[in-house]
């Protein structure tokens, strides 16, 4: 079973760590492999030539990945982008394992109303499970740019300037802000103002306490990086390029193991 991830820069990926670990663990003859492609609109021809049957996508391809798929399926038909391909026969078939995964990441927190910080692809991958759960929230970005997507949905939006604090108990930050400097995502009297209403922070960034985790604790919010949200859309797009044929516990636990390392 040949697996891989596609991506630019992908370095720095820990997904073949993750899937590695669960192939050795079950036994499964096979490997899952990095491949730095510049550019995406040979992501389906790499993909057969390759022999794969599966592969993750990530940035900057998630989009190309979605308009070269043969078919697209569940969630990633609305969200137009796709992080996880599966060959069935000479077809190349796209799904989105992010949307599910950070559902499954937040189910623990009993949350009533969101607050979004960013409109990047993660926002729009999280927004659109969430509106298909009916869950309530809404979604602030420093610019207006962005804003497009969502405010096509009919999904409540605000940038910096228009915001209006409601009690969000759960503040997500998919914003990048905190990656590589120690900015937060938000002015920081807005941001502690927010905060100081929550109960709950969860940030996409994972291995790292970005300044964002860093004011949540302080202002005494139960909080998570995005570990959970990097595990689960893994375990869905293995289960996805298994067929279901193995059980989540199991991969869950092998997958799990590889962040020890
Ligand atoms: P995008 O590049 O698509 O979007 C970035 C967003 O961040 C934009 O809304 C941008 O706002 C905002 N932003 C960037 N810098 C700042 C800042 N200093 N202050 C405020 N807003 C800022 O990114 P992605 O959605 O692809 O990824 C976002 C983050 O999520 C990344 O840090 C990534 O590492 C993490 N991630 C984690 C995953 C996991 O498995 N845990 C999976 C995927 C992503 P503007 O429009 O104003 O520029």
């Amino acid at each position: 079973m040949m697996l891989c991830i596609f991506g630019n820069p992908v370095s720095h990926s820990k997904s073949p760590l993750m899937h590695n670990s669960v192939i050795k663990h079950l036994g499964i003859k096979g490997c899952y492999a990095r491949y730095k492609l510049e550019d995406g609109k040979k992501i389906k021809e790499r993909f057969f030539q390759l022999n794969l049957l599966g592969a993750n996508v990530t940035v900057p391809h998630k989009e190309s990945a979605f308009a070269l798929c043969d078919e697209v399926r569940g969630v990633a038909q609305k969200i137009q982008a796709v992080n996880t391909l599966v060959r069935e026969g000479d077809k190349m078939i796209g799904y989105n394992t992010d949307a599910e995964g950070f559902l499954k990441a937040i189910e623990e927190f009993d949350y009533r109303n969101i607050l979004i910080i960013g409109a990047g692809g993660t926002a729009k991958a999280l927004c659109t499970i969430l509106h298909m759960h009916n869950k309530k929230f809404a979604l602030i970005n420093r610019s207006e740019g962005r804003l497009d997507f969502f405010k096509a949905q009919g999904f409540q939006t605000f940038t910096w300037e228009s915001f209006e604090n409601d009690s969000y108990d759960l503040v997500i930050n998919t914003t990048s802000a905190g990656l590589e400097d120690d900015a937060l995502p938000l002015p920081e009297a807005m941001m502690r103002e927010v905060l100081q209403k929550a109960r709950f922070g969860v940030d996409a960034i994972y291995g790292k306490q970005t300044p964002f985790l860093k004011l949540a604790q302080s202002l005494s919010l139960q909080t998570k990086d995005g570990s959970d949200l990097l595990l689960y859309q893994g375990l869905l797009a293995f289960n996805y390029f298994t067929q279901g044929r193995y059980s989540l516990k199991a991969i869950e636990k092998y997958m799990r193991a590889s962040f020890r390392l």
